[in-house]
């Protein structure tokens, strides 16, 4: 979940944590869009001079708040030859976990930026979704994430390849079952032009075959959204097969049954 700090997102994490409480959760995670090295990086996340505010803000709620656990964490971008930047970052506080996107492929192309939406219309869709599963496979082998977030993110604006990307996802899933990274069910994507969560069943299924752990994300960008339409990713969950879900604090990770709520209007 996302605060007014990525400047497209709003509330702070007390909003997130009182909505949680009224829906009856036990347990949060607040996840903002990482730093980079340099603020103008692009106009979609913290400044790094905000670390301090932001895990200062999550403290104040988990004060406010005692009977919610809140995890604190990074939906951290993963780009090739920022390991290292990456590596900075978790050192500079003992997260509970960092989810690795990838939003960006090969030219700087950030490719679910709704102003950005024309660079679809100049490339074959296939490309896209090679490059940004090549990237998503070289993130979960990384080492540097606990969970991948929308892991079909690409579908967002409905540029679907007409070929089969089975052996894109089958590559990537590999790479999560091996080095122990889970994926989310993300309930975006119902909010996006896709109109579907991310990832789709068929890559659900494909996810449970080959024994990958799973989170679940809302994805907020504001306090309204919290676990938005989580009894139907529930559904999906069980759908696919699986019958337990992860949860991270300080980046170990413990699994539950899914056999209670997890749940919201
Ligand atoms: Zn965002
Ligand atoms: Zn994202």
């Amino acid at each position: 979940m996302h605060t007014h700090l990525c400047h497209h997102a709003v509330g702070v994490p007390m909003d997130l944590a009182r909505r949680a409480v009224e829906l009856g959760l036990t347990e949060i995670g607040i996840s903002e869009h990482n730093p980079m090295p340099s603020d103008d990086f692009d106009d979609w996340r913290m400044y790094a001079s905000k670390l301090g505010e932001y895990l200062d803000a999550i403290d104040a709620a988990r004060q406010a708040y005692p009977q919610l656990r809140i995890r604190a964490g990074l939906e951290v971008d993963y780009l090739p030859g920022y390991e290292t930047w990456i590596q900075d970052l978790a050192g500079r506080h003992d997260w509970d976990y960092f989810i690795g996107s990838v939003h960006y492929v090969e030219g700087g192309w950030d490719i679910d930026n709704p102003k950005r939406l024309g660079e679809w219309r100049s490339r074959r869709a296939f490309d896209v979704w090679r490059q940004y599963f090549d990237r998503l496979t070289a993130a979960a082998s990384s080492g540097l994430f606990q969970t991948i977030g929308h892991p079909d993110l690409p579908k967002k604006f409905c540029f679907v390849p007409a070929e089969d990307c089975t052996p894109l996802f089958d590559t990537f899933l590999h790479a999560a079952a091996q080095h122990g990274v889970a994926i989310e069910i993300n309930t975006a994507g119902l909010r996006k032009e896709c109109k579907e969560m991310y990832p789709a069943p068929n890559f659900l299924r494909l996810a449970r075959k080959r024994g990958v752990r799973l989170t679940f994300g809302s994805d907020a960008h504001q306090p309204g959204e919290v676990a938005m339409n989580f009894t139907d990713a529930l559904q999906l969950a069980r759908d696919c097969g699986y019958d337990e879900t992860v949860r991270f604090e300080k980046r170990a990770v413990t699994a539950l049954p899914l056999n209670g709520r997890v749940d919201a209007p």
